[in-house]
C-alpha cells in the first residue's frame, strides 16, 4: 500500500505498546478493503497522554485505540463518551469527527461475541464468576448483566476495587453482582456455569498468582481468559485438561478490533483477516 499526503491515520496509544497486534490486524484489513488508511502504534507515558490526545485533534487523526494503562484516564480528555463507555468508565476506541473526539468501549461487545463464538450461546441465565476488577473486568461485567446473566460474582486481589465495581454495577441492571472473598471462591467456582479470568495474571506465561483453585474446574464449565499470548495461558491449559470448554483471549481481541474498525470505516470488518493478524501467523 502506498502512503501519500492523503492517507488517513489511526493509531494505538499505550504503554507498553510494542507487543500490540493491532497494527498488523488493522493494516491488513485496510489494504484488503482498499482503504487509504494506515495504523501505527505510539508508546505514550501517563504524563504525556493529554498532549497525545490533543495531538489526535490537531493532526486530524481518523481515530485511535487506547490500551493499558490509559483506558480510564482518557475518558476525561475526550469531547464526548458514549453511554456504555461512560458506565464502564473506560474507553478503548476513539472516533474523530472534524476534530471532536468521541469515546467508545468495544471490549464489552467484543467479549460477548467471543463468548458466543466459543460457547455457541450467550450468557443469558448463566451463573458467572469473574476474577479481576480492572478495566477489562468492568467491561465484562457490563456485558454479562446486559445480556441477562442470572448472577455475577466478582473476586479481586484488591477487594476495594471489586467492591466499587459491584456497587457501580448495581445501577446497570437488576442482575445481582456481588463481591466474594478468597474463602468463598471454591464454592462460587463449583456453582458457576462460566468462569472468566479478567486479571492480567498469565500474561508472562506463568501460573503463579491465579486466585482460582484449578481443581474446581470440571467438565461442563466454560472458562475464558482475557489474557492473549498467542497460545493457551497456563490457566486455560489446566482448565482444558480438566474437560472444560475454553475460550482464548485472542478471540475477544479480534472481536473488539473488528468493532473499532467498523466505527472508523463504516465497513464490515474482514474477521478472518483479523484472526490471522491476531495469531501472528
Ligand atoms: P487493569 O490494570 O485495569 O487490571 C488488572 C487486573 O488484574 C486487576 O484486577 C488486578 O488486581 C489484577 N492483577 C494484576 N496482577 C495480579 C496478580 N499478580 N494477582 C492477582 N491479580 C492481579 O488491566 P485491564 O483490566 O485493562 O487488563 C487486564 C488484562 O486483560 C490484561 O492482560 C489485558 O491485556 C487483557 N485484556 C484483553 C483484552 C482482549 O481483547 N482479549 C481486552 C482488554 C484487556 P488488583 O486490582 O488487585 O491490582
Amino acid at each position: 500500500m502506498e502512503v501519500t499526503a492523503h492517507t488517513g491515520v489511526v493509531c494505538i496509544l499505550g504503554h507498553p505498546v510494542r507487543h500490540s497486534r493491532s497494527p498488523a490486524m488493522h493494516n491488513a484489513a485496510f489494504a484488503d478493503q482498499g482503504l487509504d488508511l494506515v495504523y501505527v502504534a505510539f508508546d505514550v507515558s501517563e504524563a504525556r497522554l493529554p498532549s497525545a490526545v490533543d495531538g489526535l485533534r490537531s493532526l486530524g487523526f481518523v481515530g485511535a485505540n487506547v490500551t493499558i494503562p490509559h483506558k480510564e484516564a482518557v475518558v476525561t480528555l475526550l469531547d464526548e463518551t458514549d453511554d456504555l463507555a461512560a458506565k464502564i468508565g473506560a474507553v478503548n476506541t476513539i472516533v474523530a469527527d472534524q476534530g471532536r473526539l468521541r469515546g467508545y468501549n468495544t471490549d464489552a461487545e467484543g467479549f460477548r461475541r467471543a463468548l458466543e463464538e466459543g460457547w455457541g450461546r450467550g450468557p443469558a441465565g448463566a451463573r458467572c464468576l469473574v476474577l479481576g476488577a480492572g478495566g477489562a473486568a468492568r467491561a465484562i461485567v457490563a456485558a454479562l448483566v446486559h445480556a441477562g446473566a442470572a448472577e455475577v460474582v466478582v473476586h479481586n486481589r484488591t477487594s476495594a476495587r471489586a467492591r466499587r465495581l459491584c456497587s457501580d454495577a448495581a445501577d446497570w441492571s437488576s442482575v445481582p453482582v456481588r463481591l466474594i472473598e478468597t474463602e468463598e471462591l471454591r464454592r462460587a467456582a463449583a456453582e458457576a456455569d462460566l468462569i472468566v479470568n479478567a486479571t492480567s495474571v498469565g500474561l508472562d506465561g506463568t501460573f503463579k498468582a491465579i486466585a482460582l483453585p484449578v481443581d474446581m474446574v470440571r467438565d461442563g464449565h466454560v472458562v475464558m481468559d482475557v489474557v492473549y499470548s498467542g497460545s493457551m495461558t497456563p490457566f486455560l491449559a489446566a482448565a482444558h485438561g480438566r474437560g472444560a470448554t475454553v475460550i482464548e483471549g485472542t478471540e475477544m481481541l479480534v472481536q473488539q478490533a473488528c468493532l473499532a474498525y467498523e466505527l472508523w470505516t463504516g465497513r464490515i470488518a474482514p474477521v478472518q483477516l483479523f484472526r490471522h493478524g491476531a495469531s501472528g501467523d
